[in-house]
């Protein structure tokens, strides 16, 4: 349930809703958007009886919010949430691009690719350093020696850093690095890690899980939400299906589906969608086409030598060739 206070109230008054609501044993959490405050009503197990709070000095109105997730719905928070790292905003009808390596292999890889995403016009930059791959044989990942490069490449280009956290252990880790802290496909639904990156205040960007229906994964971002972060970034890249002609199936019109359900940006990894490079190509056109918040794609200078994802990674002239075409398919649909 929604409590909607009248503009202009006072702090004092405000309180005494929240202390209301306290007293009937759930938790309150004030929810400020534009000149007016909201009172999120959460932890209650049964219905809640509107009338509690309708007549309580300041209540303007009283919503209830009939789906699961509560501080990721619309019904919660109507207006986009706007989430600004560097120099981009996920969230305002702009189209953020985050690009680089699957991998951080050495310092002089990341910044070149760095150094050529950004010239192309990225506003973020990408890289794990922390890998979690299949078999236990393939590259792991640098670790910490990863993100000290990639710390090397925010230096340098001031470009901010995306960098996947695997597990709670490494969290504090990561977390010390990352401007934007990814939890992967296969991590979707590992809580604990949701929960401790609830506890963050560095932006978190969810993946999609690979089988997640969509009310799962808002589930998710749930569980990071109710810690206390509101900073969270969506990602679709991707869901197994039956075709073979694809790594994964681009669930297209989850983006739609995530705005009307939710006002957490949404962006689009076409590449662990794809698989294959044309197609990541193709798939990042129609992502500016969809109203998505932006894309994350992989960009590799020497892809033939990639330790990890070379098949799916751009060469950066296409690259190049798909931020251009990228930007002016975005100009045409517009998302404001
Ligand atoms: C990645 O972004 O490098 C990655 C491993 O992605 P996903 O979790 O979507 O497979
Ligand atoms: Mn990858």
């Amino acid at each position: 349930m929604l409590v909607v206070m009248e503009k202009n109230i006072t702090e004092k008054k405000i309180q005494a809703i929240i202390t209301a609501i306290e007293k009937r044993g759930y938790t309150a959490r004030t929810i400020p958007v534009g000149d007016r405050v909201s009172i999120g009503i959460l932890h209650n197990k049964n219905s809640i009886e509107a009338t509690h709070f309708l007549g309580l000095d300041g209540v303007k109105e009283v919503i209830p919010v009939t789906k699961p997730y509560k501080l990721v719905g619309r019904e919660f928070q109507k207006e986009n949430t706007l989430i600004k790292v560097g120099d981009a905003v996920f969230g305002d009808g702009s189209f953020v691009v985050i690009a680089g390596p699957c991998a951080v292999e050495s310092e002089k890889q990341i910044l070149s690719i760095a150094k050529s995403v950004q010239n192309a016009g990225a506003k973020v930059f990408r890289g794990g350093a922390f890998k979690p791959r299949t078999s236990p044989y393939s590259f792991q990942g640098l670790g910490k020696k990863g993100l000290i490069f990639l710390a090397k490449v925010r230096k340098e280009t001031g470009l901010p850093i995306a960098t996947e956290v695997m597990d709670v252990e490494t969290f504090d880790l990561v977390e010390e690095y990352a401007d934007i802290i990814q939890i992967g496909t296969r991590n979707m639904q590992n809580f604990s890690l949701l929960r401790r990156a609830g506890n963050s205040d560095k932006p978190v960007l969810l993946k999609r899980g690979m089988s997640a229906t969509l009310q799962e994964w808002l589930m998710a971002a749930e569980y990071i939400m109710e810690q206390g972060n509101t900073k969270v970034i969506l990602c679709e890249r991707g869901v197994r299906t039956f075709v073979r002609h694809s790594r994964n199936t681009l669930d297209l019109s989850v983006v739609p589906a995530v705005k009307k359900e939710s006002h957490l940006p949404i962006i689009v990894d076409p590449s662990h969608a794809a698989g294959i490079r044309d197609q990541v190509i193709s798939l990042a056109h129609a992502s500016a086409a969809l109203g998505a918040d932006g894309v994350m794609i992989e960009v590799h200078n020497h892809p033939e030598e990639a330790l990890s994802d070379g098949p799916q990674s751009l060469y950066p002239d296409q690259f190049v060739t798909a931020m251009e075409k990228m930007k002016a398919i975005h100009a045409i649909i517009g998302n404001k």
